[in-house]
C-alpha cells in the first residue's frame, strides 16, 4: 500500500457514491439478491478507499492497472490475478478489440498520382492505442492522413482509438477545412469521452498542390527535404482536453521524392537496456541514411534500427511510423 494509491482512491469516492444513489433509485427494477450484491460491491470499494486498500490487488498486493480502475472502480484484482471467468471475459474483450482494430488499419501502401505512403504499426500488446489513418479522398488524387496516440493502454485505449477513427471518418464526408475538421473532432471527442481521456494527433491532407498539416500536441512530424530536415512543432492542444480548442494549419510544399514522416513516441522513447531513449536525433539520422531508398525500405530500416537499439529491452509502448512521400 502506498500514498499514491490512497490519493487516487479518494478521487473515486464521488462516482462510487453517485453509483450507489442511482442503484438505490433503481432498487425495484432488479432482483433483490442482485441488488444486494451490487450494493455490497460498492460498499466494499468505499471501505477499501477508507482503509487505503483501494487499487491494491487482493491476491498479490501490487497496484491494479490504472486504466482498468478508471473504467471499473469495483475491480479487486490485477490482470495477473483475475478469476477464470474474469480471465475468459477479458480475453473475449481483447479478441474483439483486436478484430475491430485490424479492420480499421488502412492499406499499407497507397500509391496515387502524386503521393505514395507506407506505414508500420506495432502495438505493444494484442491491441494498440495508436491511431494510424490513411484515406484516399473523393477526387482520387488527394489523401487524408493521421497518426495519433490515445492516453492509456490496452482494450480501453484501443476502443478510444476506434472512437477517434469513427469521428474522423464521419467528419471527412463534410468537406471541412482542415482546421475546422480538427476543431470539430476535438469537440466531439471531448463531449463523448471521460475528462481523463485525450489523444495527441497529427493529421493532414496531401493534394496535388502540397500538404496542409495540423499538429495537436503530438510529437513533431519531420519533413525530410533535400539536405535539410524540418520539424513541424505542435500548434494546438491534444484532442479531448478543452472543448473549445483552436487549431492552426501549416502549409508545406514538397519537392519530388521528399517525405513527410509522422510517428508516435513509442519510437523515440524506446529504451535500451541502460534505460536511455532512442530519441528524435537518432530517428532523423536513420531516416536520412535511407532517404534515397523506397519508402518501404526506409520504414523497415527505422524499425530495424529501433530493435537494434532496444537489444533485449522489451517495448513498453505502441510504435507507429507513417511516411507520405511526394512521388518522383
Ligand atoms: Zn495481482
Amino acid at each position: 500500500m502506498n500514498a499514491a494509491s490512497a490519493i487516487a482512491g479518494h478521487s473515486f469516492r464521488p462516482q462510487l457514491l453517485e453509483r450507489r444513489t442511482r442503484l438505490q433509485a433503481a432498487a425495484g427494477s432488479v432482483p433483490d439478491d442482485y441488488f444486494t450484491s451490487l450494493i455490497a460491491e460498492i460498499d466494499a470499494a468505499l471501505t477499501r478507499i477508507d482503509t487505503g486498500q483501494f487499487g491494491v490487488c487482493e491476491s498479490c498486493h501490487d497496484s491494479i492497472e490504472a486504466d482498468r480502475l478508471a473504467h471499473n472502480p469495483l475491480v479487486r484484482f490485477c490482470l495477473d490475478h483475475l478469476s477464470q471467468a474474469e480471465l475468459r471475459a477479458h480475453q473475449q474483450d481483447l479478441d474483439l478489440a483486436t478484430q475491430i482494430q485490424s479492420k480499421l488499419l488502412p492499406p499499407r501502401d497507397i500509391a496515387l498520382e502524386h503521393w505514395q505512403t507506407q506505414y508500420r504499426y506495432q502495438p505493444v500488446g494484442a491491441v494498440g492505442g495508436d491511431y494510424c489513418e490513411l484515406i484516399v479522398l473523393d477526387d482520387g488524387k488527394s489523401l487524408f492522413f493521421a497518426v495519433g496516440d490515445v492516453a492509456g493502454k490496452g482494450v480501453a485505449a484501443s476502443l478510444l482509438m476506434t472512437h477517434l477513427s469513427a469521428i474522423f471518418r464521419s467528419l471527412l464526408s463534410l468537406d471541412l477545412s482542415l482546421a475546422d475538421l480538427v476543431s470539430r473532432a476535438n469537440r466531439l471527442f471531448c463531449e463523448s469521452t471521460a475528462p481523463a481521456h485525450y489523444a495527441t494527433l497529427v493529421c493532414g491532407r496531401a493534394t496535388e498542390e502540397g500538404v496542409e498539416i495540423c499538429n495537436a500536441g503530438h510529437c513533431p512530424p519531420l519533413l525530410l527535404g533535400r539536405g535539410a530536415t524540418r520539424r513541424l512543432e505542435s500548434t494546438g492542444l491534444p484532442l479531448g482536453l478543452f472543448c473549445g480548442g483552436q487549431y492552426t494549419v501549416c502549409h508545406l510544399s514538397l519537392d519530388d521524392g521528399e517525405s513527410l514522416v509522422l510517428y508516435s513516441d513509442g519510437i523515440t522513447e524506446a529504451q535500451d537496456p541502460a534505460g536511455d531513449d532512442y530519441q528524435e536525433d537518432r530517428l532523423i539520422r536513420s531516416l536520412c541514411d535511407h532517404s534515397e531508398q523506397s519508402a518501404e525500405a526506409m520504414a523497415d530500416s527505422v524499425l530495424k534500427d529501433v530493435a537494434r537499439f532496444r537489444q533485449t529491452r522489451p517495448p513498453v509502448d505502441d510504435m507507429t511510423l507513417l511516411i507520405v512521400r511526394r512521388r518522383r
